[in-house]
């Protein structure tokens, strides 16, 4: 509670955003004042992230830190999750932090053959950290083989755990690209994420 004249708004910047409430009127000997209660107006924002990395011999597949039997897996720095890279972006697109090469760049030795999940679970930090939290986060997967069903759940709660949501804050939807383009050809595999944050 704090006491002030004039009932007003004021914003002064993303991480805080209040508005005053008048909740009653107080009588205090020759003065009146209003009493107001501080509340946080929740500002939401979104974030999209997109990636693609090209499917070779001799890797494993990973996909939302799910490791799927393939004949190819996807080439990279890291472990080359895409779907984990486009989450990353969006996530940090949401709260204008970059992209995910600012934070984790693939020249850095640090994160040759890291798992994605610890860069995602850092990228969620760094969102905390802005003064915001994830609301839900949406994905699609582009890849022509191998089917995505069977792995989603598994995606689903690795994904959760690394943000510190409930898996059903998390979606994720897998789609071809009907023969065409180079993942259509079985070239790499795509991915892209839209997340909330507030
Ligand atoms: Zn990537």
């Amino acid at each position: 509670m704090m006491t002030i004249r004039s009932q007003r708004i004021f914003n002064t910047g993303i991480n805080s955003n209040f508005t005053l409430i008048p909740v009653c009127d107080m009588k205090s000997g020759t003065d009146t004042k209003l009493s107001y209660k501080i509340t946080r107006i929740y500002i939401m924002q979104i974030g999209i992230g997109y990636d693609v990395h090209r499917l070779v011999k001799g890797r494993k597949l990973i996909l939302g830190g799910a490791v799927i039997p393939f004949e190819k897996g996807l080439l990279g720095h890291s472990d080359a999750d895409v779907l984990v890279h486009a989450v990353c972006d969006a996530l940090l697109g949401s709260v204008g932090l970059g992209d995910i090469g600012l934070h984790f760049p693939d020249s850095d030795p640090k994160y040759k053959d890291i798992s994605s999940l610890k860069l995602l679970a850092q990228t969620n930090a760094l969102v905390r950290q802005k003064g915001f939290t994830i609301r839900n986060i949406d994905t699609i997967i582009f890849a022509e083989a191998p089917k995505i069903g069977p792995y989603r759940e598994t995606m689903q709660k690795n994904l959760a755990h690394a943000v510190e949501l409930s898996p059903g804050c998390i979606n994720i939807k897998a789609t071809t690209t009907e023969g065409l383009g180079v993942i259509g050809k079985g070239e790499g595999i795509g991915a892209m994420s839209v997340v909330l944050v507030s």
